[in-house]
């Protein structure tokens, strides 16, 4: 049976655990450049109409969805022809933070929390927008699920996870914008699930799920200053 954790104990909360696009980064960015500037671009190269050129993308997307070739930006230049990471850096300038993310990232660092990034993004994307972000300078630790192999939505990661960094999941809090990641991490034991439920600031807010549910990670901040950590 899973138990669920309704709300993040943050006085128990050592590290944590933060997803990187839609969580610290807003979604936009990926939900444009996927389903809109990568089928004009596929297109332009092909010589076809923009919606055909749209409707094969999609059909490919739902066919690798749920699998680590998703995420995988080398896949995706194979199979579209063209390299799709080029076409990232390009479009750099519009990769952009959610509001808040520096002084949250900032108060979970003076209260002596750790920061670790845990992302099913390519470690090329991953190093891509961190850089286009600054958000490194926040962040403790980072990890891509290409250096463990498989992605968070799969029931064996939060364990693999230990392979790189070292932590005790029931004073982990993890920070997530998808349920079935949630939902993996609530069956490993995390001690604390936090839903971002407006992932792109384009789009309304998702239906909450059942763990503890904030627009964005801002609303955090009070929590965590009127919870000092416990010692140990
Ligand atoms: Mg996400």
């Amino acid at each position: 049976m899973v138990i669920v954790t309704h709300s993040a104990d943050w006085r128990r909360a050592g590290t944590v655990l933060l997803d990187m696009d839609g969580v610290l980064l807003d979604l936009y960015f990926d939900d444009d450049f996927w389903m809109e500037h990568l089928p004009a671009r596929y297109a332009a190269v092909h010589d076809l109409d923009r919606v055909s050129a749209r409707d094969m993308l999609l059909a490919w997307y739902r066919e690798q969805e749920g699998t680590l070739n998703w995420y995988d930006v080398d896949y995706w230049s194979h199979r579209v022809g063209f390299d799709v990471t080029h076409l990232k850096v390009r479009q750099a300038g519009r990769i952009a933070l959610h509001p808040l993310v520096p002084e949250f990232l900032t108060t979970l660092g003076n209260t002596g929390r750790r920061r670790v990034l845990v992302t099913n993004a390519h470690p090329k994307a991953m190093r891509l927008k961190l850089a286009a972000s600054g958000l490194g300078k926040y962040l403790d630790g980072t990890v891509s699920a290409f250096d463990i192999g498989m992605g968070k939505e799969e029931p064996g990661f939060w364990e693999r996870l230990h392979r790189v960094v070292d932590y005790r999941p029931e004073r982990a809090v993890l920070i997530e914008d998808s349920l079935p990641n949630l939902g993996t991490a609530a069956a490993y034991g995390m001690g604390g699930l936090i839903q971002v439920t407006q992932p792109n600031s384009h789009q309304p807010p998702r239906p909450a799920g059942p763990y503890a549910a904030v627009a964005g990670v801002g609303d955090l901040i009070p929590g965590v200053l009127l919870a000092p950590p416990e010692g140990g």
